[in-house]
């Protein structure tokens, strides 16, 4: 809820990030908005989100939260990259038939940062978005369709990173990284989830997913032949770990003491319903791998392919060993100091933010 105090003066002096840009689209009513946290050597990244907001407090609000969260993420994998993120807060009662015109306004917005804020897809928009985006907004825009020469989504390098992390956390709780037998329940089977369940299968894990998406259900139950999971029975459902890669605050009061895992390693961003929720974990004994942690491989494979020129490959293998090696300190971390592995995290994400800029 936004408070009266919610006024852009109190938004800024509350926020530790360094620039706001905000542009009324005239046209439209909508605001433009480019959140930037931390300007490293390479600039800042992170998606655009475009949606309906209650008011422009909460549209800042996002955009200055999501653009820690992007910090954190380029922080703990040791990228030489700031976090960013922008929102595009439409107006209710928006018409469809502006969208193009009103994302190349906004492409002339991120070309006039100079490089400072590079952009990709977020809640809302999709590769085909960045291409319209791309034609005033180039060349600072990622993750356009392949017709127009970009990479497309971020997906597969995000499900590789999510597999290293089930076998670094499978390596903690097992005593073995092998995913081999392993019973890995994932929530979700779309861009990313679809593609995890494949990696699983092909590392010898025994795949289980649920979703609510006919299509989804018919291609990797029917077609693939993996255990479909009620998706009212889920939070109940006995597995080695669970993968939530659907859904934000799946992980709360209520459906912790249910769960019927040893640990909690997915791609879905904000799992966690509070801070909280992870003592929750923790004094369950079950180890939760931090969000931001795990699916840093979506993030990190786009500026890798389309700024630092990886092949696929080497993205791949740079995000499986960035995904393992944070989440053992993560793991490590918390161990020392018995604090939940959220928390630990985030020291390691302060500090971090604080050393010297480091090599790409
Ligand atoms: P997606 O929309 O392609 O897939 C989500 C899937 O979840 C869909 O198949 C949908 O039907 C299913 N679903 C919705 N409600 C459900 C429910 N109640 N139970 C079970 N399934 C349900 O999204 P995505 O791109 O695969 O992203 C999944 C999650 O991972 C999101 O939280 C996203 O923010 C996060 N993430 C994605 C990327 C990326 O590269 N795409 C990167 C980092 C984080």
């Amino acid at each position: 809820m936004n408070t009266a105090a919610d006024t852009l003066e109190s938004l800024m002096t509350s926020w530790g990030g360094e620039t706001l840009v905000l542009r009324r689209d005239k046209p439209t009513g909508a605001w433009l908005i480019v959140a930037l946290y931390s300007t490293r050597a390479n600039g800042s990244g992170g998606g655009t989100r475009m949606r309906v907001y209650p008011d422009l407090s909460a549209a800042v609000r996002d955009a200055q939260r999501l653009a820690e969260g992007m910090a954190a993420k380029f922080a703990i994998c040791r990228m030489a990259f700031g976090g960013g993120k922008a929102v595009i807060a439409l107006p209710s009662g928006f018409a469809e038939h502006e969208r193009p015109a009103l994302l190349r306004r906004y492409g002339e917005l991120v070309q006039s940062l100079s490089g400072r804020f590079v952009t990709a897809p977020d809640v809302g928009t999709a590769p085909a978005d960045m291409d319209i985006i791309a034609e005033t907004g180039a060349p600072y825009i990622l993750a356009r369709t392949e017709a127009t020469g970009g990479v497309g989504d971020s997906s597969g390098p995000t499900a590789v990173g999510v597999l290293a992390g089930i076998q670094a956390t499978c390596a903690v709780v097992f005593g073995d990284a092998s995913l081999s037998g392993r019973r890995i329940l994932v929530q979700g089977a779309g861009s990313v989830g679809g593609r995890l369940l494949e990696l699983l299968a092909e590392a010898g894990a025994e795949p289980l997913f649920s979703d609510v998406n006919p299509e989804a259900i018919a291609r990797y139950r029917d077609q693939a032949g993996y255990t479909f999971v009620d998706p009212n029975a889920i939070y109940d459902a006995d597995c080695d770990i669970f993968a939530p890669c659907a859904l934000g605050a799946v992980l709360n009061a209520a459906t912790i003491p249910h769960l019927r895992c040893q640990a909690v390693a997915g791609a879905a961003n904000n799992q966690l319903a509070t801070p909280d929720d992870a003592n929750r974990l923790r004094e369950r004994g079950i180890l939760y791998a931090p969000d931001y942690v795990i699916n840093l491989g979506g993030a990190m494979g786009l500026v890798g392919l389309e700024r630092l020129g990886w092949t696929r490959a080497e993205a791949n293998q740079r995000v499986a060993t960035a995904v393992a090696e944070a989440l053992g300190e993560v793991y490590a971390l918390a161990d020392r100091e018995h604090s939940n592995t959220f928390a630990a995290a985030q020291r390691i994400v302060e500090q971090r933010l604080h050393e010297e800029t480091p090599a790409p």
